[in-house]
């Protein structure tokens, strides 16, 4: 092989997960690639995610030199009652702040003329010397390493390890946006709190992130709202996922596809539900996303010479609020892996060893954490003694677990 070859990385996926190993990497004296399938418009399809200063120190080390801050300071979570009185609290200060705000930083520090936008892959073949990318345009590269950071419905995992599929959890996440503009005098005391509702079904989890060109000065804030809510496998679930033209979309709909129908149920179901104040949320959000929820979990991170990594390795359920930060630091972990010696088939097998333990106990603590919501556990204020009690739930979601915790 070539020598530029025999330090050549491709990088399937060029979302956040990609783009910290394509950064790590390229620091590293790689030749990265990034090939991502969306044509464009990525930085502006996000939500609200948990920060971390594990995440920061990651992105640190992969290059971004970011002066803003992380995000909006929220002093701890609070839960509310079916008449929004508040019925626990737990002291966590910390950051939430909006995706792009980790996805925008990464895709500014990897050069332009290495992220291929359009490029969908579709095959790959490896041997002894290396292995090769195969796009839907025809087009080859080959290289020594290649990182399989496609998502979810990964096509590099279902060629590596075609067993492995998400298996859907029985509810979906609806997301969606406030401008802070927007709301009435009386979300005012609410604005500023990372909020948690249990209605009759499901989770309602509210926080402010920071608003366009990433402000977070009061008034130009967003509000993001969460709703972890129960849709039956089957008819249900393929009704949400079929848009105007009849088209049914498998695993996620586009958000401009979702049929406005079923925001008008969400918004509806909102207002007889959720406590007054709080429904305000559902009901002036512009932007809505829907994500059904599923666990995922592969065997081996590493097949030869064929790496995953983030969502297509492991899907944690968003409950635990560690999806970016689990990316970045097998993103860290392969990066430290392949430096340690010059085999990479061994490399990845190392990385593999130290990246399942964590990666299995974060998807345990994410079904454990929504238990509740597929019935499996009674809701958290129903009977302590059985599962989750608020305060818990208060203190374990949106958090990294320990280290030592596996
Ligand atoms: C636009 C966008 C917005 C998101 N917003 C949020 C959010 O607000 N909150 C949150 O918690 N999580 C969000 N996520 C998910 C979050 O990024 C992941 O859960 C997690 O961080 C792991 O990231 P990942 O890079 O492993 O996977 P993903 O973020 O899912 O990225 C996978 C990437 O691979 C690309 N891809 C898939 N198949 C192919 C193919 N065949 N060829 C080339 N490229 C392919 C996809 O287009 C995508 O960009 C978002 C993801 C995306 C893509």
């Amino acid at each position: 092989m070539a020598t530029s070859e025999g330090r050549r990385a491709i990088v399937i996926g060029g979302s956040v997960g990609g783009l910290f190993a394509a950064n790590l990497l390229l620091r590293r004296g790689w030749d990265v690639h990034v090939f991502e399938r969306a044509t464009e418009g990525l930085e502006s399809r996000g939500t609200g995610i948990a920060h971390h200063p594990e995440t920061e120190a990651i992105m640190a080390a992969a290059g971004v030199r970011d002066e803003h801050a992380p995000g909006v300071r929220v002093e701890g979570r609070c839960a509310v009652d079916a008449r929004g009185e508040v019925a626990a609290r737990h002291h966590y200060p910390q950051y939430v702040t909006a995706w792009g705000r980790v996805f925008n930083p990464l895709r500014q520090a990897f050069p332009a003329e290495r992220y291929h936008g359009g490029k969908e892959f579709a095959g790959l073949s490896q041997d002894a010397e290396g292995v090769t990318a195969h796009f839907a345009d025809g087009t080859a590269m080959r290289a020594a390493l290649l990182v399989g950071a496609d998502g979810f419905r990964s096509a590099v995992r279902a060629i590596v390890a075609p067993e492995v599929v998400p298996l859907y959890a029985g509810y979906v996440g609806w997301r969606g946006l406030v401008e802070e503009a927007e709301f009435s005098a009386g979300f005012a005391p609410i604005f500023g709190q990372f909020t948690f509702g249990f209605p009759d079904h499901g989770e309602v989890i509210g926080y402010p992130i920071p608003g366009l060109r990433d402000s977070v000065a009061p008034g130009e804030r967003r509000y993001n709202f969460l709703w972890y809510y129960p849709v039956d496998a089957g008819a249900a679930l393929t009704d949400l996922l079929t848009d105007a033209t009849g088209r049914v979309h498998a695993w996620s709909i586009p958000p401009a596809l979702i049929r406005p129908e079923h925001v008008a149920a969400l918004q509806a179901d909102a207002a007889a539900r959720i406590p007054a104040p709080y429904a305000e949320a559902p009901r002036r959000a512009r932007q809505f996303l829907v994500q059904p929820i599923y666990d995922l979990e592969s065997p081996s991170m590493g097949f030869g010479r064929v790496a995953l990594l983030g969502d297509a390795a492991f899907v944690a359920r968003p409950h635990i609020g560690t999806g970016v930060l689990k990316a970045a630091e097998d993103a860290l972990a392969l990066a430290e892996a392949l430096a340690a010696g010059p085999d990479i088939p061994d490399a990845l097998q190392a990385y593999s060893a130290a990246r399942i333990p964590p990666s299995r106990a974060t998807v345990a603590m994410s079904r454990f954490l929504g238990a509740f919501i597929e019935r499996r556990l009674p809701r958290p204020e129903a009977d302590p003694s059985l599962g989750l009690t608020l305060p818990r739930l208060l203190e374990l979601s949106g958090r990294p677990l320990p280290r030592n915790a596996h």
